[in-house]
């Protein structure tokens, strides 16, 4: 599945060239033949892609420059075939740093290239592996809660450094998210090939956002390729660990499909149970008393037919985004209860397949897989943050939080103008009153407007007062009747690894001493939780930028640095200095605060009860990756 470099050699002739250069991806092309010519002319300073823009096609270059951009492109393509031109050997990172430079208008400082070059390398070299094993024999185990993403790659780290590992799933199969939610409509709205581990990358992604059964199989495949799953306990939940100081162990309760109960023991313990992994099911008056079907978006029942039948949907949020347009032409009457409108984003491919001439170029261009994922890592790095940063003296902050987050309102609004135009009544319903960014923007192609045009389907904002056995009853007195109830109502992230009970020295059970208000160093790690890991855990979670792949890589990489410290030390436990935790929350909230979704008033799930915002990473992608190369010991008090 890995990019290789080995590509297959070219025998189309210009026209077929020529066509399969309409479907390119130009401001990742360039690079790739420069790199692959050696020719660096080929990134002219006119064609410099508009690196401002992430969503625009072709990186925001003109049809001038795309046309220029074509003709250079096939004349180097035509050399490859030819023989005419070979790829020079030797002088390779000088090349690929000025290419960085081109790419990134010279943004991309020193301090970034080492990481842009480990985005760079090819899936077979995987610079974030462990460059350590451990000493065979020894007696150190590592349990590891769940098998998503988060997990999947924790075993992986861990088999590479030959550290012995058991991962325990309460599913019956891997994938986390992309097993759970299969209701109509899932999909990433991160690309494909950044949405997937750097060291396994694929070039063939049929589409350019993956729906969730790509998604799955690829996580399958993985498990399969780098042997993980005999390493998995299926159908197990983790109910409660124990630290013992004692003997510096973790002491696991499991709980298997037949009710049956046991104890595992582990030196340490990644919990990887994400955040987004129990559903949140609002507690509306009378919830219980509907007569029909009722479910979670995460929890889609198919044996219910919505064809012909009334549907309740309960949330608009990014779930409810995509499964609404995907049902409303199967229902009868579908009635919206909205609370928040979405900031809508528009990318027209949002569910494109990758087109063929894309596919024949990812196949012949030696490195253009690489150099597109790059481009996509690099936009992603800092995103839309400066457009999500608060400006302390800019007015207005309901309305949106500096000048470029302003700009972003103008534009985020003139396509829902757009859409809803024709639509006065929606229109005033469905254009946000907060700041872009305080949520989620979804991504749209379009679809959003079409459904909640259609005749079946009703945009409700009034309140809901209860549910009944009919229906749903709003504020203003009005039931209307469903058949179906579904919750589009997310999950309960800001109550880490609930209802598992964690309890670390002296018998501290981790969510009373959070106090519901969850934090770690890194994200990662908590005082008082010796040898204990969290993966996605607080603070780690992007809302304009990164990846969650990327950053659980990060945190994956840092967790390997601390197993390191315990198995080639001294040490038997290596337990957070309190006041580095302390002092490291206290920059995450003060940034935090400087963001659209910690100054906004807005209801959202990145803060918790006491309105703090603890899921959310506040800078950018390279800080995180700085952070956790390796930890301090330091920062650590060893026993
Ligand atoms: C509908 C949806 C869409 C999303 N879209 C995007 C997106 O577009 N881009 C993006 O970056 N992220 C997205 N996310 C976030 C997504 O959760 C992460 O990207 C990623 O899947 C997290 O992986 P994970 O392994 O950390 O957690 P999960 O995928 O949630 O996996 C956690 C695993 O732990 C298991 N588990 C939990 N508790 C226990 C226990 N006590 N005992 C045993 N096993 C347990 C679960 O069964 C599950 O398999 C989305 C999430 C959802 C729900």
């Amino acid at each position: 599945m890995g990019f290789s470099g080995v590509v297959e050699p070219i025998v189309a002739g210009d026209e077929a060239i020529r066509r399969a250069l309409d479907d390119a991806f130009l401001p990742a092309l360039l690079p790739a033949l420069a790199h692959a010519t050696g020719d660096l002319s080929l990134m002219r300073e006119g064609l410099l892609p508009q690196a401002l823009a992430p969503g625009a096609p072709q990186g925001g270059m003109t049809e001038e420059q795309q046309a220029t951009a074509k003709d250079l492109a096939l004349d180097a393509l035509r050399k490859l075939r030819d023989g005419t031109i070979v790829t020079p050997s030797g002088g390779d990172e000088q090349r690929v740093l000025s290419i960085i430079k081109w790419m990134t208008g010279d943004k991309a400082t020193e301090d970034y290239i080492p990481l842009l070059l480990e985005e760079l390398a090819p899936s077979e070299e995987d610079p974030r592996a462990p460059q350590w094993r451990m000493q065979p024999g020894t007696a150190f185990k590592v349990a590891i809660i769940g098998a998503g993403m988060s997990g999947i790659l924790a075993g992986i780290r861990l088999k590479q450094a030959g550290v012995p590992f058991e991962i325990i799933e309460k599913n019956a199969d891997v994938g986390g998210t992309w097993f759970e939610n299969t209701y109509p409509g899932a999909r990433v709205d991160v690309g494909s090939a950044f949405y997937s581990y750097s060291f396994a990358q694929k070039i063939d992604w049929p589409k350019f956002f993956s729906p969730q059964q790509t998604l799955l199989e690829y996580f399958r495949g993985v498990v399969e390729e780098y042997g993980i799953r005999e390493h998995i306990r299926f159908n197990t939940e983790v109910l409660s660990a124990k630290w013992n100081d004692a003997n510096a162990q973790w002491s696991l309760r499991l709980r298997d499909a037949t009710g049956a109960e046991e104890t595992l023991e582990a030196n340490a313990l990644i919990s990887a149970v994400g955040q987004l992994n129990r559903p949140n099911i609002p507690d509306i008056d009378g919830r219980d008393t509907f007569a029909g079907a009722a479910f979670h978006s995460a929890r889609w029942d198919h044996g219910v037919d919505l064809k012909g039948r009334r549907v309740a949907v309960i949330g608009t949020g990014a779930s409810a985004a995509q499964f609404i347009p995907a049902i409303a032409g199967d229902v009868s009457e579908l009635f919206v209860y909205q609370r928040t409108p979405n900031w809508f984003v528009p990318v027209p491919t949002y569910h494109d397949d990758v087109p063929d001439g894309l596919l024949w170029l990812f196949r012949h261009v030696p490195s253009y897989a690489h150099w597109y994922r790059f481009w996509m890592f690099w936009m992603t790095t800092e995103g839309l943050l400066p457009a999500a940063t608060v400006d302390a003296a800019w007015p207005e902050k309901e309305r949106s939080v500096s000048m470029e987050n302003d700009v972003l309102r103008m534009l985020l609004s003139g396509y829902i103008q757009s859409q809803f135009g024709d639509r006065p009544d929606l229109l005033e319903k469905v254009m946000p009153a907060y700041p872009p960014a305080a949520k989620r923007m979804i991504l749209d192609n379009g679809v959003w407007a079409e459904a909640l045009k259609r005749d079946n389907v009703q945009l409700v904002t009034e309140p809901i007062e209860r549910i009944t056995p009919a229906g749903v009853t709003t504020a203003d007195g009005v039931e209307r009747a469903a058949d179906v109830i579904i919750y589009g109502t997310g999950f309960t992230a800001s109550q880490f690894l609930v209802p598992m009970k964690v309890f670390g020295r002296s018998g501290t059970e981790l969510n009373e001493q959070w106090g519901g208000d969850a934090r770690a160093y890194m994200g990662v790690v908590v005082p008082n939780f010796p040898n204990f890991y969290m993966m996605y855990g607080p603070n780690t979670n992007i809302v304009v930028n990164g990846s969650i792949t990327y950053f659980s890589e990060c945190e994956m990489r840092y967790i390997m640095g601390c197993l390191r410290l315990l198995v080639q030390g001294e040490a038997k436990a290596l337990d957070c200095r309190k006041d580095v935790h302390d002092a490291y929350n206290q920059r995450i909230d003060e940034a935090n605060r400087l963001r659209a979704w910690g100054a906004s008033g807005v209801n959202s799930w990145y803060k918790n009860r006491f309105g703090r915002v603890s899921q959310n990473w506040p800078f950018n992608a390279i800080e995180y990756w700085q952070q956790t190369r390796e930890p301090d010991p330091a920062d650590f008090v060893a026993s």
